[in-house]
């Protein structure tokens, strides 16, 4: 409970829009209830497949920019 106390900010995560399929937001799991709501409600910066989305999506975007 505590956990959810420090979310519910009003941001939701920017991949909520096209979320991958290990993201919580796609679970019908009561068990992924507590991740979704703290993290892709809120606190989705400390949201492990958050960084490595955000990682994938800023190699992809150098590489186009820079392309070798
Ligand atoms: S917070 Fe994490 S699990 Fe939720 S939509 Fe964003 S990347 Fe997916």
């Amino acid at each position: 409970m505590e956990m959810l106390k420090q979310t519910i900010n009003g941001r939701m995560c920017p991949f909520i829009k096209d979320p991958d399929s290990d993201c919580y937001c796609t679970k019908l799991d009561s068990r992924y209830t507590e991740a979704m709501i703290l993290f892709c409600s809120g606190a989705y910066e400390r949201c492990s497949i958050y960084k490595r989305k955000s990682a994938s999506s800023k190699l992809s975007e150098d590489t186009t920019q820079n392309p070798i």
